[in-house]
Order: structure tokens, then sequence, then C-alpha cells
């Protein structure tokens, strides 16, 4: 966990109010030795990548760092094309079974940061009551996949328990050292577990801006290579993925092989497309666009990947 390495990160000098927020964020890899029977493709793995990152800030601050952690996670995950999400915020017993770190006044100033955060951002919001980790209150954004399936993302968890630990201080506006608030936050979890669940929604067919190879030129003959390979390096000029199929195989399988790899957009070149400076393209699903100049082909695609579309609209229709 790089948990302890940023509490050192805060501790090695005195740390001054006007300092706070100090924000640390690191892609740090981990361990668990899970055993044979529980591991599951990228979901569930031995080594893995986690986007941990803390805040250590005053109980003024926190509130707004807690709106933009959650506005920060939403981003991220309509980015990816996941619109259906929901939070779950953990609370403690109220201290009745002594099994929580931390004094009552820290859970109600965390719970309640929490909430209104939530409410802030007019974020729907389920209560789990007596779900919260020992040292503190958290809120966990879930989002539902392609199939319906719940699963847990971000997380946005306060620490009670480490600061009080390493004895993390910081010289307030009254002169006096207190002890600074810390909240854990991970956006993805795991990276790993992040692509897994990114595979399955999309059934590995990545909208154009994730997809690995964005486009595939087909020669159908090597009377149009050349012609070809001048296409392809037009498109790695643009900065697009591109792949150059210039095997002597038939156009049919070149396509077909394509198509099984969900690439988004194939090229086919022929003697007309040759001539005409243009392409023939092919949607992995909708089938024959027709030709194209390469240049507004080439146009239209780097919009998709800069405005990171979900659906192709632009291409298709
Ligand atoms: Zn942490």
């Amino acid at each position: 966990m790089n948990c302890p390495g940023h509490i050192l990160i805060y501790r090695d000098k005195l740390r001054s109010y006007r300092e706070l927020p100090v924000r640390l964020g690191e892609l740090g890899t981990v361990y668990r030795y899970e055993r044979s029977g529980v591991m599951h493709g990228l979901l569930r793995v031995r080594g893995f990548t986690q986007d941990d990152a803390h805040i250590f800030c005053t109980p003024d601050q926190i509130e707004d760092e807690i709106v933009s952690c959650l506005e920060f996670a939403i981003d991220v995950l309509k980015t990816f094309g996941f619109d259906e999400y929901e939070a779950e915020l953990s609370t403690w017993d109220g201290g009745k079974s002594g099994k929580y770190d931390g004094a009552p006044e820290l859970w109600q100033l965390g719970e309640n940061a929490l909430k209104r955060a939530a409410e802030r951002l007019k974020l729907k919001v389920t209560l789990m009551p007596d779900e919260a980790a020992f040292y503190g209150p958290k809120i966990d954004m879930k989002l539902l996949d392609a199939l319906g399936r719940k699963w847990q993302l971000s997380t946005i968890q306060f620490d009670f328990n480490l600061p009080a630990k390493f004895g993390l201080e910081y010289v307030a506006e009254d002169g006096r050292k207190h002890q600074p608030l810390m909240v854990h936050r991970a956006l993805y979890g795991s990276v790993e577990r992040f692509f897994g669940i990114l595979l399955e929604h999309y059934a590995g067919a990545f909208p154009v801006w994730l997809a690995p190879v964005q486009a595939v030129v087909m020669p159908i003959t090597d009377r149009q290579l050349d012609y070809a390979r001048g296409v392809h390096a037009r498109l790695e000029q643009a900065g697009l993925r591109s792949h150059l199929d210039d095997r002597k195989e038939k156009v049919n399988l070149k396509i077909r092989e394509a198509q099984i790899q969900k690439v988004p957009y194939m090229l086919v070149i022929g003697d007309r497309e040759a001539q005409s400076g243009s392409v023939s393209v092919r949607h992995r699903k909708h089938g024959d666009l027709g030709a194209k100049p390469v240049d507004e082909f080439v146009k239209e695609v780097c919009k998709l990947v800069e405005s990171k579309a979900v659906s192709e609209n632009g291409l298709t229709t």
C-alpha cells in the first residue's frame, strides 16, 4: 500500500494550514496472495496496480475536497461510458460495539461531510449503516455494466487511525498544532480490474478512442501496396493507431480477421481508391460506409478520438 509512504512525505516537514490541502497520488503495485481458486481473469489477481491517493486537510476544507473527489470519480466513469452508477455511504454504529476507532466528533464530522458533498452533487446515496471500515466512514461508487452487474470502483474513505498513529500535525491559524484529516481516494481501484470491467462492458468492442488498433489498412492486391503504405503513414502521423495488413491474403479474410479483433475501422484499398486518394471505409458494426477521401476519414476519426466519443455516430451516419 502506498498510504504509509504518503504519510511519511507529509510528515517530512512541519506543515502550516496555509499548505493544506496536501494531495498525493501514485500508481502503486501491490500484491495479495489470493488462493488459486478465487483468481478470476483480470478481475481478481495476485499483483495489481492501485491508484490510491491521499488528501490531508483541515476540517474547513474537507467538504470541498470530497466534492472534488466525487466529481473526479463521476468524470472518470462518464468518460469511459459508464452512465449508470450508484453511491453507497458506509457509516459506523454510533460506537455501540466498540469495534470502530476514532472519536465520535470525528465520525460525525466525516459522515456529515460525505453526506453534504453527495447532496451538493445531487448524488443518490444508499446508506449502509455499520458498514464503515474500522478507521472511518466512506463513500463507494458502484457502476453497473452493460449486463447490469454491479462493480465497486471509486472509493473515498476517511482515516482517523493513521493520522493518530503517525502523529500527523499542522500548525493552525491559532498557532497551535492540530491533527489533519486524512482521506484515501481511489478512482479506478485496481487498474487491472478496471480493464477487466471495461472489456466485459464493451465485450471487447472498445470505442474508437480506446481501441488498441483503430483502423486496419487493407490493400486488395500488391498493386495498391505503395498507396496503402502512404495511407497507413498518414494515419500514424495523425496519431491514430493503424495497422497495415499487407499479407498476400484475400481481402475477405483480412476483413474477417479484423472483424474478430473488433477493430473499429477497416480501410479497403483497390485501384479505384488508389487513383482517387480515398479509402473504402468498413465499420465493424455498421458494415460498408462507402468511399471517403483519406483526409476526411482522418479528420472525422481524430474528432471522435479527441472527444472520447463512446458511440461512433460521426462515421456511421
Ligand atoms: Zn490509502
